[in-house]
């Protein structure tokens, strides 16, 4: 079963007004300052669309979106952490003994009993012996080899507006695994709370090329290869 909550805990304030004076500051001869003030809601909105049409996405970096992420495997945690032009904290599995060990479990195995039951047998197994070693003196940071990849982690993401763009673009795709397409439908859920017109801009990669560029397609657009059949 999921668990996975997302909180957005802190943000550039006026983070669409920031990213469209920035933009401005290239084309104008008025300071950020005065640009900050000055610009109509209008105009934001224009100058986003703009940027985001000619790609001219660099302005974006000027917002930044910190979350609380919680109830994600290490799986998961681990396809997050690829990418690298975010910042990251981590819940360390060092310095914490997990006494408890709360993990997750797809609803493939959940859909089938017997597996099912086979899987939280498999994972309970594995936290007792992670138990055993930390009481025969084991360091938690060498008893933790013991444990599965579903255990629950938590950790603090901080990334900026064009690697917003830029990750949800490959992790909404639906050919992503379940549980990231499920964290960042939530990400851009939160940024649409404080920044509509970026959370709209964070979308599958296909909305923007107009085709599917995956070896299958999940039926929204058509691959490549079928596109250029068609013409
Ligand atoms: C559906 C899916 C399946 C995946 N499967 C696998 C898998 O099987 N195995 C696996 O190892 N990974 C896999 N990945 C991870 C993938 O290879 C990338 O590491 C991850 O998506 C991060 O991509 P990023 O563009 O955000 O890269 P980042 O590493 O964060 O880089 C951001 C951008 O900076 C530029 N950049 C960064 N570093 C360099 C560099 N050294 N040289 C030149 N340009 C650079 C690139 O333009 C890049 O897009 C998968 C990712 C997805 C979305």
């Amino acid at each position: 079963m999921s668990m996975v909550y997302v909180a957005l805990i802190s943000y550039t304030p006026d983070p669409e007004r920031t990213i469209a004076a920035a933009a401005r500051v290239s084309t104008s001869p008025a300071r950020a300052s005065q640009l900050m003030q000055k610009l109509s809601p209008q105009a934001v909105d224009r100058l986003l669309s703009r940027l985001i049409s000619s790609g001219h996405l660099s302005p974006f970096e000027h917002a930044s979106f910190t979350f609380a992420i919680e109830g994600i495997s290490r799986v998961t945690s681990h396809q997050l952490v690829r990418h690298r032009m975010a910042s990251y904290t981590q819940q360390s599995q060092r310095y914490v003994p997990l006494k408890e060990f709360s993990y997750i479990t797809p609803a493939t195995i959940s859909a089938k009993r017997e597996m099912e039951a086979k899987y939280h047998q498999g994972v309970r197994a594995a936290h007792h012996l992670y138990l055993e070693m930390l009481d025969a003196g084991i360091p938690a940071e060498d008893a933790r080899y013991v444990l599965p990849q579903a255990g629950e982690t938590g950790l603090v993401m901080t990334m900026n507006g064009r690697e917003l763009i830029h990750v949800c673009s490959l992790r909404l795709c639906l050919r992503a695994q379940w549980e990231i397409v499920e964290l960042f439908e939530k990400v851009k859920a939160e940024v649409e709370k404080v920044a509509p017109h970026l959370g709209a801009e964070l979308k599958p990669k296909c909305y923007r090329l107009g085709y599917c560029d995956e070896a299958e397609s999940c039926g929204i657009f058509p691959i490549a290869v079928e596109m250029g059949e068609r013409r």
